[in-house]
């Protein structure tokens, strides 16, 4: 029977704790009855340094729930970065981990799927919103706009998925060599690789409380994404300075049969030409700088060139000494 982790990042969320805690006992406590975990699983909140009664809430339930462990940031570090610390605490004790928000906007009903799908085999389980009823049309607008523009870019996110998602220990063992401080985990966690599968679920509306993201925490998450996955932006730079180049060149003749016919101004053509020529290699040239800065930055990440899911046969591969006389 498999050990699983619910992980809870929490920022300022003492209006929702106790209700939150409430129905995830209540679902973790039937999830062990039915034997479909082990009795040694855990809710794990992660104080992200809340100012208000946070951690002493968790502390509080500790007490008294067996089920109820707790992890405190020295400080607050962000979603990602909290749920990332929560994911490695859990990575110690677990079979799998199921990340998940502690407003409970995320249906807590289709955890026993999520549990299913990797009893099944399945390493990494997304948790896919089936509508977004309960979003403004502005967020529904901006999040489609969003997806769409990161496959553009080339990046390999999952349509409508969040941060509700299970990883089993090879996953999140794999999650701990991304050596990165951007963070984003729902790009990361596709990179990884090994069986995957959706749930769907329906997103509910938070119960009490305000969202923790506002617009501008909404704007930085978005752009890190892309500038995090993608240095397709620092191609399109070069792009257009080379396309601007080109049209220089028929700026140029254009010029030229303007001085000839006597239709322009002493000292026009030549004016003209050099700025778009010069702004046009300019920014060709940003572009080249840019391009190398992308791989500096692609090789700081130090992110894990492959990941190895099986070896066959690792006995003959020299498990044993080599023969040295030879
Ligand atoms: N959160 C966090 N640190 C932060 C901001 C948010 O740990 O700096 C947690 C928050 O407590 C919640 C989750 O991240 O469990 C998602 O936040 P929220 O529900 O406010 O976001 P929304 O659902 O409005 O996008
Ligand atoms: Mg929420």
């Amino acid at each position: 029977m498999s050990v699983v982790y619910f992980v809870v990042p929490c920022y300022n969320e003492e209006e929702v704790l106790p209700e939150t805690i409430k129905r995830l006992t209540i679902k973790l406590f039937k999830l062990i009855e039915s034997g479909k975990t082990s009795k040694k699983s855990r809710m794990l909140f992660v104080d992200d340094g809340s100012k208000d009664k946070t951690w002493e809430l968790i502390e509080k339930f500790s007490k008294e729930n067996k089920l109820v462990a707790g992890l405190k940031l020295s400080r607050n570090r962000g979603h990602q970065n909290a749920l990332l610390a929560g994911l490695m605490e859990a990575k110690r004790h677990c079979d799998c981990a199921i990340s998940l928000d502690a407003d409970l906007q995320d249906d807590i009903e289709v955890l026993d799927q999520f549990i299913d799908k990797y009893q099944e085999g399945c390493e990494v389980v997304y948790g896919v919103r089936s509508s977004r009823k309960t979003d403004t049309s502005f967020k529904r607008g901006t999040a489609r706009g969003y997806y769409k523009f990161m496959h553009m870019l080339g990046v390999d996110i999952v349509y409508d998925h969040a941060d509700y998602r299970l990883m089993g220990s090879k996953a999140l063992e794999a999650l701990s060599h991304y050596k990165e401080v951007n963070l984003f985990l729902r790009g990361i966690v596709p990179l990884i690789g090994y069986r995957s599968d959706y749930v769907y679920y329906e997103r509910n509306e938070r119960f009490a409380g305000e969202s923790k993201y506002p617009l501008k925490k909404m704007l930085k998450f978005a752009v890190d994404g892309i500038t995090s996955f993608s240095v397709k932006p620092l191609k399109i730079i070069s792009n257009v300075g080379i396309i601007i180049c080109l049209l220089s060149v028929l700026f140029f003749i254009y010029a030229i049969v303007s001085y000839a016919t006597g239709n322009s101004a002493a000292g026009w053509a030549s004016t003209m030409c050099s700025i778009w020529f010069l702004g046009g290699l300019q920014m060709l040239c940003i572009g080249i700088v840019g391009t190398y800065v992308g791989k500096i930055y692609s090789e700081v990440k130090h992110r894990p060139r492959y990941i190895v899911e099986k070896l066959i046969n690792d006995k003959k591969f020299g498990s044993e000494e080599p023969d040295k006389k030879k």
